[in-house]
């Protein structure tokens, strides 16, 4: 979602005159976009800051100005923080307002240009230097935002956002605000732009994207994340459909029943869980038992045999024991994840969670983290290594680190370096597997490539 809104920050800043660099020290303003879902997210934010600082004071030596705006979730949560602690921050802007930076950057350099660096930084705050604007506004800003430009043959789309469903310890529905669904009309117009622009494949995102019930774009009523999933497969060129991230709560029938019905969707679908224990899953908040997630991926194993599944993990939530522990690696050996993510419990500012007692020791969660891990692991890399000698639709996406070499995505998502001419990024190949990695593979190409009506046979490996 971050690098969503970061392309988003780059487009509204076009008209300005800005464009990105590679070299951050060429840049005159520095837009750093934070997460806030973990602390260590969070802290790192202040460390850059102070670097930014001395980046921005060898600027002013040489006589030009870095302008520096902290955009995302930590912005929102702890704006005024950072307006205190870091002065010499310029702009602080939540993820619902970054339509207006455009207004916010034409002001600071309004104040640039009355030399307000000759201040000292508690100065230029005591003066109003600085602008905050970290408001929900009641109209959504992707009534403002311009049409988006596809960078390459994959893209990401946001068709949702923000979140009701409060787990106990997320900052999410803080941050990020209630959960909205963009209108079916406005999303199929911009993937149809994305797909003119050259994508093949589409990311759908939200935080909570199968919750998604956008306006219908027939008719009257709403429609469902396996709907409007129906609509976009309609579109000629669309290749490959993808979303991220569900809540097991909001998988519905409509959705498994689209992942057997339409060839577009991928068959990999990150699920997350974050623990197997029920007595966990409900002092979560999750709505949801263990048993409940068995029983739909069983469904949708039944529907799509060859899906394969991801997860995210949260070890040594408060009063997590060794038994609930032992209850989420039985559901990692049973469901069986080809990739996951796994994090220690990290107490979040405001969260109901943050104040339970019987917190979980940190020596206790990183035990369990290091041994979930390895399970994890084995799962990868046993996935991995099936699929040597299998063939494989890959969406050549990027150039490889040798030259020669391109690099794209498997059905499945590992990225697959396949031996390639640099002009055929953006080719669906078929290709053999010939060699993996814990987190990528190798492969050579067999048969057809390029845009033949063979691109959207995922061909199953497994
Ligand atoms: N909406 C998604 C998750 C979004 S947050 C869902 O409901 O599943 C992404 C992941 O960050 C979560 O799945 C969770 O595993 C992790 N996470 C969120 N808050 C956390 C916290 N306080 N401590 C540790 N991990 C956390
Ligand atoms: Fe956070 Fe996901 Fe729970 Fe929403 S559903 S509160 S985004 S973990």
């Amino acid at each position: 979602m971050n690098v969503y809104d970061s392309a988003r920050m780059t487009d509204v800043l076009a008209p300005l005159g800005y464009e990105p660099t590679e070299d951050q020290t060429q840049a005159d303003m520095v837009v750093l976009n934070t997460c806030h879902i973990r602390e260590k997210a969070s802290e790192k934010v202040f460390s850059e800051l102070g670097r930014l600082r001395e980046q921005q004071e060898e600027n002013r030596e040489q006589g030009r100005d870095l302008i520096i705006a902290v955009a995302g979730c930590v912005a929102q949560a702890e704006g005024q923080v950072i307006m205190d602690r870091s002065p010499w921050v310029d702009i602080v802007l939540g993820p619902q307002t970054y339509h207006r930076l455009p207004e916010m950057v034409a002001r600071a350099e309004r104040a640039a240009a009355q030399d307000d660096r000759r201040y000292t930084t508690n100065e230029r705050r005591l003066r109003g230097f600085g602008i905050l604007d970290t408001e929900f506004p009641a109209e959504p800003k992707f009534d403002h935002l311009p049409m988006p430009t596809a960078q390459g043959p994959s893209a990401f789309l946001s068709v949702q956002e923000g979140c009701d469903k409060f787990c106990t310890f997320c900052v999410v529905p803080y941050t990020r605000g209630a959960e909205y669904s963009r209108p079916a009309s406005d999303i199929l117009a911009e993937a149809r732009k994305l797909v003119s622009d050259g994508a093949r494949e589409l990311t759908l995102l939200g935080q909570n994207v199968n919750a998604y019930h956008g306006n219908a774009a027939q008719g009257t009523g709403t429609w469902g994340l396996g709907r409007l999933i129906r609509a976009l497969a309609d579109i000629n060129g669309l290749d490959r459909i993808r979303y991220t991230t569900s809540h097991p709560r909001d998988l519905d029938d409509e959705l498994i029943t689209a992942h057997a019905d339409i060839p577009q969707l991928m068959p990999f679908l990150h699920l997350p869980v974050q623990s197997g224990s029920d007595k966990i899953l409900r002092a979560m908040n999750r709505g949801h038992t263990g048993a409940e997630y068995r029983a739909k991926v069983d469904r949708l194993r039944t529907a799509v045999p060859d899906l394969v599944l991801s997860s995210d993990f949260i070890v040594g939530f408060p009063h997590e024991s060794d038994a609930d522990f032992a209850d989420t690696m039985a559901l990692v050996r049973d469901v069986g994840f080809i990739q996951a993510y796994s994090f220690k419990y990290s107490p979040r500012p405001g969260t109901p969670a943050s104040a339970m007692e019987s917190q979980v020791p940190e020596p206790v969660k990183s035990e369990r983290l290091a041994i979930l891990q390895e399970e994890l692991m084995r799962q990868q890399n046993a996935f991995n290594q099936s699929c040597i000698g299998k063939t494989m639709a890959v969406l050549l996406d990027r150039p490889g680190r040798q030259p020669g070499q391109l690099v794209g995505r498997s059905p499945f998502m590992q990225p697959v370096h396949v031996p390639a001419e640099a002009g055929t990024v953006g080719d669906i190949v078929h290709a053999r597997i010939t060699s993996c990695s814990a987190t990528s593979m190798a492969a050579i190409p067999v048969g057809k490539t390029g845009h033949d009506p063979l691109t959207t046979d995922r061909t199953c490996p497994v």
